[in-house]
């Protein structure tokens, strides 16, 4: 196996291993392994427990909540875990925690034509370790729902180095308890609200849930996800995507016309002013269309009959709203949905890569975002209370995201220390107004180090004691 020590040799020869996509700085550990199967693993596992060494697992690094870094420790890294093979249901591949959805997708082109994995929380070079840790989220999850979904099986080592297959419908807790062969008896602690929907906050907490969705989105508490069986579905005939450019007034229209359509909508996407001109000043690029606002959507069509009647919908939408054809940008090739994907992906990565040289020149600053949600319903409302703490905190911010889902990101840019504080606090508040309304202080993206402290705005510390309970019980399987 891979193996290094020695907090300094690491940070000289693998300086990827303390950071991720959050630029959350002072990343440090003492050790790091880069296991090729399972037996690796398991036993580096068993000597960090048996030693008391804290240890972190890391993915392919792009997470945005500094989950990946480690803080003091061992490292494990699930970068030598590789391969994809099939397993004797069709539409089931099983696949290594190392392997990036990239390649899952490129492996699904090549032996399963006509089938696809719909998770694709934007950054295809994430593992697919990685994206079920988080209970990873996209565009897609507006008509494909969560990661969660889409996993069968997990074989996991406990953060003892034990083993456990779990497969979906195998043990399924009843009344927030469980026994189970090799975990004993699991209680759940209870929760004085369900969870919403979409949310990455805390562990998966329902009654009545199964096992298997307590590990998924656990993100590396609950042990090393080493290998997942995930399910895969049948491509729709055609997808056609679409950017609308318009005005804040035609986006919040275009969006409710749309979800009232009963189109087989697969994302409803969105870029609030002044993502445009930030990413123009920022790229140098410039864009088809006009207007403040980017709609994105993207349409499952199951025929050509289906896509003629989806398209002459959405014109006669866009007509209603005095939207001109000549604001549009319609994707129907892969090449041209492939440009239009890169279009809307073009916004974070802007605002990482300026985070990061900003952060290069003062370490305390990193990534500050939000990934709150509210009830669909209530996003409209809820943008105008964050456009309002955003504004009055003074930092340079863009709003974008998963509008269908009722889930939009904040990100902003601190240049200095003190702006770096007026950050920190708008998030606070948006979280605060988030909670409020039902929703959740991270939809898709988990807590990791930097969202963790807005877990108490919405669980009772008894909640959270009892999470941690549970984490601590099947520790020390
Ligand atoms: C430009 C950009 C856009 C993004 N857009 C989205 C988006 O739309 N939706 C979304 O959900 N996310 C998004 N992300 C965030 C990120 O891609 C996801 O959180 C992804 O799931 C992280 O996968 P990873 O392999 O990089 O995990 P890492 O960052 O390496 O780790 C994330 C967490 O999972 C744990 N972990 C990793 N592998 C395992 C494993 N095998 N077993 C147990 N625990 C493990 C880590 O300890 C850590 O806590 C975006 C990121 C970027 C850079």
């Amino acid at each position: 196996m891979k193996f290094t020590k020695g907090t300094r040799f690491i940070q000289e020869e693998h300086p990827e291993l303390l950071k991720d996509e959050s630029s959350l700085s002072g990343g440090n550990c003492q050790a790091a392994a880069w296991p090729e199967n399972e037996t690796e693993a398991a036993e580096f596992l068993k000597e960090c427990c048996e030693d008391c060494v804290p240890l972190t697992i890391s993915g392919a690094r792009t997470g945005i909540t500094g989950g990946a870094v480690p803080m003091g420790g061992a490292v494990l890294s699930t970068d030598l875990l590789k391969g994809i093979l099939p397993t004797s249901r069709a539409n089931i591949i099983r696949v290594r925690a190392g392997e990036t959805l990239d390649s899952v997708q490129e492996y699904c082109k090549r032996e399963k034509p006509g089938l696809f994995y719909p998770p694709d929380p934007t950054e295809t070079t994430a593992s697919t370790g990685g994206t079920i840790a988080t209970n990873a989220s996209g565009a897609a999850s507006y008509r494909y729902g969560s990661t969660r979904k889409w996993i069968d099986r997990l074989s996991v080592l406990l953060p003892s180095g034990t083993d456990i297959i779990i497969k979906r419908g195998e043990y399924q807790f009843s009344r927030g308890k469980l026994c189970h062969p090799g975990l004993g008896t699991i209680n759940l602690p209870e929760l004085k609200k369900p969870q919403p929907i979409k949310n990455a906050a805390g562990l998966h907490i329902a009654p009545d849930m199964d096992l298997i969705d307590l590990f998924i989105g656990s993100e590396g508490k609950l042990g090393l996800i080493l290998e997942a069986d995930l399910i895969l579905t049948e491509k729709p005939y055609a997808v056609a995507s679409f950017a609308v450019f318009c005005d804040e007034n035609q986006f919040w229209k275009l969006r409710r016309d749309l979800v009232n359509a009963n189109l087989p909508l697969r994302e409803l996407e969105a870029m609030a002013d002044p993502s445009l001109s930030f990413l123009s000043r920022n790229t140098g690029k410039t864009f088809p269309g006009r207007g403040n606002w980017v709609l994105f959507t993207s349409i499952d069509v199951d025929s050509e009959e289906n896509l003629d009647t989806a398209l002459e919908t959405l014109e006669m939408l866009l007509e209603e709203l005095g939207i001109s054809p000549d604001n549009t940008w319609g994707g129907f090739d892969e090449m041209e949905r492939k440009r239009l994907k890169e279009f809307r992906h073009l916004l974070p990565e802007t605002v990482n890569r300026i985070i990061s040289g900003l952060s290069s020149k003062n370490s305390r600053i990193h990534k500050i975002s939000t990934d709150t949600a509210v009830h669909p319903e209530q996003l409209r409302e809820y943008y105008c209370t964050m456009k309002t703490i955003l504004r009055n905190s003074g930092v340079e911010h863009v709003v974008f995201g998963h509008s269908g889902q009722g889930h939009l990101h904040a990100n902003l840019i601190p240049e200095d220390n003190s702006q770096l504080e007026k950050a920190e606090q708008a998030v606070e508040q948006i979280a605060k107004e988030a909670v409020k309304l039902g929703g959740t202080v991270s939809a898709e993206h988990g807590t990791g180090k930097l969202k963790a402290p807005l877990l108490r705005l919405m669980y009772s510390q008894k909640e959270l004691d009892g999470m941690d309970l549970l984490v601590k019980s099947i520790s020390s399987c």
